[in-house]
C-alpha cells in the first residue's frame, strides 16, 4: 500500500523535487508551503510520515512539530539548515524522529524515510517478546520478567541478555559480546562480559533457581532453550 507523505517546505523547488522522487518511489504526496498550512494538514489528515522544514513562514517548523505532538505520533523528519545544531537538538527534544541537513542527497533522504516508515509499522505489529525458561524479555518495554516479577537490569546487562536470547543455542564469543554490549571502541578490561554475566546470574539464575546462561569454557556464553 502506498504511504501518504506530507512535505512542509516553503522552497517550492525543493518541495517539488522531493515530491517527484517520492511519487517515483510509489508514495502519495501532499504539500504545504508554510507552517500554518502544514499544521492544518498534519492535524486534519492521517499521514504515514511528515517532512518538516524548520525555517517556515507564518509558523516555524519546531512550533509546528510541538503542536503536532500534542495530538499525533506521526513520524516526522525535520529538514534543518547546515550546522544548525540548536535546531537538531530542539527538534529531537520536541519529538522529531530524525532530521536531515540541507542541502541533502536525495538518496540519503529516501533512506531516512524508509527507516522512519519501517519503525512506524513496527509499532503497530505485535510486541517483541522473547521467552526462554520462564525468562521473558520485552524489547519494546525494555523489561525482563521472571515468573511475573520484574527484574531490574542496567542497560548493559539488558543488552547482554538480549544478545544471548536473540541468538539462543548459539555460543557467542566474549569479544563479540563485548563489541555488541560495550561498543566497538570499548578499550576497557576484556573480562567485563564475565562481570556482567555474574550480575545477571545473581539477579536471575540464583534468585529464581534457573540455569539460564551457560559458560562454554575458553569460548564464551550461550543460552539454550531446552
Ligand atoms: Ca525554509
Amino acid at each position: 500500500m502506498a504511504n501518504k507523505i506530507l512535505i512542509v517546505e516553503d522552497e517550492v523547488n525543493i518541495a517539488r523535487f522531493v515530491e517527484l522522487e517520492l511519487i517515483h518511489e510509489g508514495n502519495e504526496v501532499d504539500k504545504a508551503y508554510d507552517g500554518r498550512e502544514g499544521l492544518d494538514k498534519a492535524l486534519s489528515s492521517d499521514y504515514d510520515l511528515i517532512l518538516l522544514d524548520v525555517m517556515l513562514p507564518k509558523l516555524n517548523g519546531l512550533e509546528v512539530l510541538r503542536r503536532i505532538r500534542m495530538e499525533k505520533e506521526t513520524p516526522v523528519i525535520m529538514l534543518t539548515a547546515r550546522d544548525a545544531v540548536m535546531d537538531k537538538v530542539s527538534g529531537l527534544d520536541a519529538g522529531a524522529d530524525d532530521y536531515i541537513t540541507k542541502p541533502f542527497a536525495i538518496e540519503e533522504l529516501l533512506a531516512r524515510i524508509r527507516v522512519a516508515l519501517k519503525k512506524k509499522s513496527g509499532v503497530t505489529q505485535a510486541t517483541h517478546k522473547l521467552t526462554i525458561k520462564e525468562v521473558t524479555l520485552d524489547e519494546d518495554r525494555h523489561e525482563v520478567i521472571v515468573r511475573g516479577e520484574n527484574v531490574e537490569l542496567t542497560n548493559r546487562e539488558f543488552e547482554l541478555l538480549h544478545m544471548l536470547m536473540v541468538n539462543k543455542n548459539i555460543v557467542l564469543q566474549r569479544e563479540k559480546l563485548m563489541n555488541e554490549v560495550c561498543g566497538y571502541d570499548y578499550m576497557g578490561e576484556t573480562n567485563i562480559i564475565d562481570v556482567y554475566v555474574r550480575y545477571l546470574r545473581t539477579k536471575i539464575d540464583d534468585k529464581f533457581g534457573i540455569k539460564l546462561i551457560q559458560t562454554v569454557r575458553g569460548v564464551g556464553y550461550v543460552i539454550k532453550d531446552d
